[in-house]
């Protein structure tokens, strides 16, 4: 077992270059380095359906990724709240396994729980409403019915929609429940787990009927910077992505 990296939050888009260069560089060094990579959710800022793979951008990133799967690192993708519309052809493309949220690993010596994070916003229930509704497999089979550029432009809509009552939200809303994230690990029998989401990265050990617990957050990537998770042998560190 070599080394495993977890990165979240890369919100691809054909317009941030600084975000996409250091995310193919990270590619081609340090991930190329590691026995597998986990991309916990929202690796794309926003994912109409595969249909978008014939987009040139879009089909470097899959291609990118393919070439990674291909020398051997074990690639695995978890949908988050923007990507979640990635389906089959889109892993088949980019060789990557997919993830599903929850799901636990075997990582550091022991098992980890990884998650993308909203489903473990539970104050938000306006935003859990709107989660349901739209992982539905018959709400998903409607959108993706409809023409590729409506698809697009009601994804901008809810876009500005979600940043509007973004700003009529508290930060706590919109943070991961303490009460959800420490349910989901006794349910699992585990300790550890990582996510993404919040763009809060950190860690945080708390005590769970008499365990030690941790709660890793990755951070979302900016032009300057980025971070990721390492696990090799039994020791879990941040690590800059950018470096
Ligand atoms: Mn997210």
């Amino acid at each position: 077992m070599g080394r495993a990296l977890f990165i979240s939050d890369v919100h691809l888009s054909g317009n941030e270059a600084g975000v996409s260069r250091l995310f193919f560089r990270f590619l081609e060094t340090q991930a190329a380095g590691a026995s597998s990579l986990y991309i916990l959710g929202d690796l794309f800022d926003a994912w109409a359906g595969d249909d978008d793979l014939d987009d040139s951008f879009n089909g470097k990133v899959v291609s990118s990724l393919r070439k990674l799967a291909d020398s051997g690192v074990a690639l695995h993708i978890m949908h988050g709240n923007r990507d979640f519309l990635m389906g089959r052809r889109f892993f088949e493309a980019s060789g990557a396994a997919h993830l599903s949220d929850p799901c636990l690993v075997s990582a550091c010596g022991g098992k980890m729980l990884l998650t993308h994070g909203d489903a473990l916003c539970t104050s938000d229930t306006e935003y859990q409403a709107f989660r349901r509704t739209v992982r539905a497999e018959a709400w998903q089979s409607a959108f993706l019915a409809q023409p590729l550029a409506a698809r697009k432009e009601a994804i901008a809509q809810l876009r500005r929609q979600s940043e509007q009552m973004k700003q009529e939200k508290t930060g706590a809303v919109m943070d991961v429940d303490h009460a959800a994230a420490s349910r989901l690990l006794t349910e699992n029998s585990c300790t550890r787990m990582i996510h993404g989401h919040t763009h809060k990265p950190g860690k945080h050990v708390f005590d769970l009927d008499g365990s030690a617990c941790e709660r890793w957050v990755l951070g979302d990537w900016h032009d300057n910077g980025a971070l990721c998770i390492a696990c090799e042998k039994d020791e879990i560190r941040f690590l800059d992505a950018g470096e």
